[in-house]
């Protein structure tokens, strides 16, 4: 009796201490998503898209960036262009991380003829809820095809 005694209270030591584990765990993800605006990564739809881990009609890529067409397409031409790196918006550019955005636009520019959109095309970039930005991965689109409306609504 004394014996089985013994080994409950080392079951449930056991016990406490894994609970213990996985609340502290639980506390410091939540606490690091919170303060620091650290992305989940795990749900975000363009990450998913950059590590292949669901389809898209991929153009180009290459180590920092993808370019894939649009899902609901504005335009006869409507593409997307991501760093696959996660970065939320426009509003999360610093001076360390600017880099990949002048690679992007390069990249726009050297296969203009490619993405066949030549020297007419619209860069369109919503930040934040009230822009419209519906995906939390910076993204620019690119229009093309048609005569655009301006100014934007
Ligand atoms: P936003 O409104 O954030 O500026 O633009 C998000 C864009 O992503 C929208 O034009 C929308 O059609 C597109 N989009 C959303 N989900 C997907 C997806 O799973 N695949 C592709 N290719 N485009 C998507
Ligand atoms: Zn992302």
């Amino acid at each position: 009796m004394k014996a089985k005694s013994k080994f409950d209270k080392f079951y449930k030591y056991v016990y406490i201490k894994i609970v213990c584990y996985y609340a502290i765990d639980m506390l410091l993800r939540i606490k690091k998503f919170k303060y620091k605006g650290e992305p989940n990564t795990m749900d975000c739809i363009f990450c998913k898209i950059a590590n292949k881990s669901i389809p898209s009609n991929l153009l180009y890529e290459d180590e920092k960036m993808a370019i894939f067409k649009d899902l609901n397409p504005e335009a006869p031409i409507h593409l997307l262009a991501i760093p696959k790196k996660h970065i939320s918006s426009l509003a999360e550019i610093t001076e360390e991380n600017s880099d990949v955005i002048s690679h992007i636009f390069a990249k726009i520019s050297e296969l203009k003829s490619f993405l066949e959109i030549e020297n007419d095309f619209r860069i369109v970039c919503n930040c934040g809820e009230n822009s419209g930005q519906t995906v939390m991965h910076l993204h620019f689109h690119i229009l093309s095809g048609r005569k655009l409306k301006w100014p934007p609504g």
